[in-house]
């Protein structure tokens, strides 16, 4: 790793959720750090704002996953000690569908292959222990104890402040418009015509991604994605929705997208969301607006499992998914650039590795290598570039 004579090690493009652990994990390995984020700190146009993230372990969408969930659980540790806010909450996670459904089986197959504890609850079981819920009688539950809830906006907080405070530089209201590299440094060209130069770069631009990185040509779309907040219906038993008594879930029905949703946290209500929309958009063009339709697909969906939760709608927030097609993430160094690492593609199921991610990208900036099984992540895997 050579600082030669720039002002910087290393620049982060993008200060949201990957970003913020980046410049973390940077600066706390001794680098000078820049970090430019377009918005101001904590903004709600990306993809990491909304209250709440799920973190589980026993990962449905591939068994890789896990090693480095269990690092990511450790780092999220980390990071709350040497904050005064409260980044975690364990609820349990609670993974529900028909026994053959993509869900069940691929949270049983993780659980097995790294042999994770965990329970199968068929749909009695599920109602004794859950009294909130209304499984069907053909569908089975995983709970597995660790899964539970990431504060979004605290856990970006606590990061940028780990950063700040090992020196880390960080600008906000600072859109990058476009960077070089050559063998021996990177420039970073900034809206505001300034342009910074440093021995690193880190793309960690979320949607926006694919506009910085055009020429590897990554297939990713930006899919819209609308969470809401119900408020419990009149005479509901609060306590059967609090955390005590409801865990963090995801239910797979046929012929639905998947739900998945919180126990009720604070007073703004029961969040819940459908995992895809097939609503593909431009991050600068973003419907932000949500109408009744969407509301009611998901209270109609909400009230078949969970139906004292389906009250009024108190609030909904627009946010993007950026999609790979095999909806891996994409992580590693750039193929045509030595001095530049990607972090992009997080499918929307990303927010829960952002402290690991950091850790990467750390490694892979001074090290160029890392011990992090990263293999299903290969940047050149699509073929474009
Ligand atoms: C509704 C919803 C629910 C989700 N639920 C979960 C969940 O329960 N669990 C989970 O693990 N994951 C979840 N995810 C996915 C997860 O939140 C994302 O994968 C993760 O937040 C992506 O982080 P990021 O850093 O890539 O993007 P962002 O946090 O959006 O950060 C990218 C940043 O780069 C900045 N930027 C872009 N271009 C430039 C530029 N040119 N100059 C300067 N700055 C720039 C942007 O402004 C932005 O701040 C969810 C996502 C959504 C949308």
């Amino acid at each position: 790793m050579a600082g030669g004579n720039a002002a910087h090690d290393v620049i982060v493009i993008g200060l949201g959720g990957m970003g913020s652990c980046a410049v973390a994990a940077l600066a706390r390995r001794g680098l000078r750090v820049a970090g430019c984020e377009q918005f101001h700190a904590l903004h709600d146009r990306g993809s990491s704002h909304g209250r709440s993230r799920i973190i589980r372990l026993a990962y449905f969408e591939h068994p890789s996953y896990v090693p480095l969930l269990r690092r990511a659980y450790e780092l999220w540790a980390d990071l709350e000690s040497a904050s005064s806010r409260r980044l975690y909450l364990k609820t349990g996670g609670l993974m529900v569908g028909r026994e053959d459904s993509p869900l069940v089986c691929g949270t049983l197959h993780s659980a097995r292959v790294h042999d994770l504890p965990h329970e199968i609850l068929d749909a009695t079981a599920l109602r004794r222990r859950f009294p909130a819920t209304r499984p069907f009688p053909d569908e089975v539950g995983v709970f597995e104890e660790p899964a539970g809830v990431l504060f979004p906006e605290a856990c970006i907080e606590a990061a940028l402040a780990v950063a700040a405070a090992h020196g880390a530089q960080l600008t906000f209201s600072a859109p990058v418009t476009g960077w070089s590299a050559d063998d021996h440094a990177v420039r970073v060209r900034l809206a505001s015509g300034s342009v910074l130069e440093a021995a690193h770069l880190v793309v960690c631009a979320g949607a926006w991604a694919g506009r910085l990185l055009a020429d590897l040509g990554l297939p990713l779309r930006v899919e819209r994605n609308v969470m809401h907040w119900f408020a419990p219906l009149a005479g509901a038993d609060h306590a059967l929705l609090e955390p005590a008594r409801l865990p963090v879930y995801i239910l797979d029905r046929p012929g639905r997208p998947m739900l998945y949703g919180f126990p009720l946290l604070d007073d703004a209500g029961v969040k819940a969301a459908f995992h895809h929309s097939g609503l593909y958009a431009d991050p600068e063009t973003l419907e932000r607006r949500v109408d009744e339709t969407e509301v009611n697909a998901v209270r109609d969906a909400l009230r078949a499992w969970l139906p004292d939760a389906a009250g009024e709608c108190l609030a909904s927030s627009a946010c993007m998914y950026t999609l790979t097609p095999d909806e891996h993430f994409v992580i590693g160094r750039h193929p045509h650039h030595d001095r530049v690492v990607v972090a992009c593609g997080f499918s929307g199921h990303g927010f829960k590795f952002c402290s690991v991610v950091g850790e990467i990208v750390a490694d892979l900036v001074i090290d160029t290598v890392t011990r992090h099984p990263i293999s299903l992540f290969d940047v050149g895997r699509f073929g474009a570039c």
